[in-house]
């Protein structure tokens, strides 16, 4: 599991987002606007104390990162990539969408790498209370040996206990590095605090704007972590994915997916909260309509298929589509 004994606590000083670890408490000043096809934050140039490339910000972890880990218990080590894990990182920022990469240009000012780190990345801001806060993004090194359908499935399975049976459930989300799905997840976080996509909170966690005014979580959020009635399942609420949930018996599993089916969210993890709901979709669409990977959730018992879903054939997702297009053109 990668959830951390104790949550570190959050200041007005700091927003984060926890992959596949715990919620979190936004809480950026930011004030209500609409849409807008191009961020204005999207200069070429970033500021001169960053470096220009994108790849050259690959640094140590900043110490503000660091003790929030400590604060928690834990004992993060930095990791010293090998040249072939440079290069990939190299890739994968590469392979952003190209409005990810010039909003990453002005607001990313650092991504490190951590060994011995209990979740899988961290994206956090520098100076929440600033207008263009920057964004430092720390993720677990040990994913940089994975493949994406290792690491989701990986993922995926910290959801339920074998309780006797021989069902798996995995995911099958193609041969690229788990890398290219991580960082675009993350990378989804700064978009979605630099563009405003889902609603934003004051420094003192008070909501600036609601959820029908943002037309991603319009008719699908009542609040950041609580879908609205008709998207609302009683088991959806209880996975370890949400603040309080705890691991499902794999005899479940078939009630959980069915329950997620009849959902407009592409991963149990988007179903997790708004913010989660907006990286996972981005991603996941990202991966299987621009990237052509596979994104299918599979229940096996031995090698036997037993259920499958893909959840970009749904047309409750496939219709959130429209509104997100031009983010990755
Ligand atoms: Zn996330």
């Amino acid at each position: 599991m990668w959830s951390l004994p104790n949550r570190p606590s959050l200041t007005g000083a700091m927003l984060l987002f926890f992959t596949l670890a715990f919620g979190h408490r936004p809480c950026l000043a930011q004030t209500k606007d609409p849409l807008p096809p191009r961020p204005k934050e999207t200069s070429p140039t970033p500021r001169l104390d960053m470096a220009p490339r994108l790849a050259d910000r690959v640094q140590d972890t900043p110490a503000t990162v660091v003790r929030l880990f400590k604060d928690a218990g834990m004992s993060p080590r930095a990791h010293v990539l090998t040249v072939n894990e440079r290069r990939l990182v190299a890739q994968s920022l590469a392979a952003l969408p190209p409005l990810y990469q010039r909003v990453l240009q002005t607001r990313l000012r650092s991504l490190s790498f951590l060994d011995n780190m209990p979740n899988t990345a961290l994206t956090s801001t520098v100076e929440s209370t600033s207008p263009s806060p920057l964004f430092d993004i720390t993720i677990r090194a040990g994913i940089l040996q994975q493949t994406a359908s290792e690491w989701l499935t990986e993922k995926e399975r910290t959801c339920f206990t074998p309780n006797d049976s021989t069902v798996q459930v995995a995911i099958e989300g193609g041969a690229r590095a788990a890398l290219d799905y991580v960082l675009m997840h993350e990378a989804t976080h700064v978009i979605d605090a630099t563009l405003k996509l889902t609603p934003t909170s004051s420094a003192t966690g008070q909501l600036l704007d609601s959820a029908a005014a943002k037309p991603f979580t319009a008719g699908v959020w009542q609040r950041r972590t609580l879908p609205t009635p008709a998207w609302r399942h009683a088991l959806l609420l209880q996975i370890p994915f949400r603040r309080g949930g705890k691991a499902l018996p794999i005899t479940k599993a078939a009630q959980v997916y069915a329950s997620l089916q009849q959902t407009p969210f592409v991963s149990l993890y988007g179903s997790s909260s708004w913010t989660e709901d907006l990286a996972e979709y981005l991603t996941v669409y990202y991966f299987t309509h621009r990237l052509h990977q596979p994104f299918r959730i599979v229940l096996r018992q031995h090698a036997q298929e037993l259920w499958a879903y893909e959840p970009m054939q749904s047309g409750l997702v496939r219709r959130r589509m429209r509104q997100l297009k031009h983010l990755l053109a």
